[in-house]
């Protein structure tokens, strides 16, 4: 054995055929490990409704201040599906100007654990659309993620936290954006 044939690197069992067919239902295939699927909101939707020459921003993302709007922080929604299937919403959570300062003061600290936040929901999310103007919670399940929204006392947006929804239903507006990318597949 050369040393140059020698590393620390780990070898994880990847690659082989796709475990998992296509959905009969929807044609989406879950993924192979099982992961959740993830569809992110670049923006919140209020940026987009915005003038141009109006818009006045600090931060980017997960951090986004809008002059004259509000305090955008980004967040996970995730929501069980039927079939193995799970899917994150990642979204935006607008919030208070001192929880927002706190929130970027604590992210890279060991607080960040026990961050929780509470805000508005700022992406219309196929398919429940417009969110009710409620507060929702969020809290830090993983220090190496952003935060995930927890609870919320309006019904509907408890359902969304906690029921098991049928995974055409929520997935099929998003069915191009799941497709399996060819060149990763082999
Ligand atoms: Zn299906």
């Amino acid at each position: 054995m050369t040393k140059s044939n020698v590393s620390r690197a780990s070898r994880a069992k990847i690659g082989g055929k796709s475990a998992v067919e296509p959905c009969a239902c929807c044609g989406i295939a879950p993924d192979a490990q099982g992961r959740p699927f993830s569809v992110t909101f670049g923006l919140p939707d209020v940026y987009f409704q915005i003038e141009e020459e109006l818009l006045d921003t600090w931060g980017d993302d997960p951090f986004l201040a809008i002059k004259n709007v509000g305090f955008f922080l980004r967040v996970l929604m995730p929501v069980n599906l039927t079939d193995g299937f799970s899917v994150n919403f990642g979204t935006w959570l607008e919030i208070h100007g001192e929880d927002f300062k706190k929130a970027w003061t604590n992210w890279n600290f060991p607080e960040y654990a026990d961050l929780e936040i509470e805000g508005y929901v700022a992406n219309a999310i196929t398919p429940w659309g417009e969110f009710p103007h409620k507060l929702v919670r969020a809290v830090v399940r993983d220090v190496t993620q952003v935060p995930f929204l927890a609870s919320c006392p309006d019904p509907l947006v408890t359902r969304i936290l906690g029921d098991t929804w049928p995974h055409a239903e929520v997935l099929t507006s998003y069915s191009e954006l799941l497709k399996p990318d060819p060149k990763l597949e082999g």
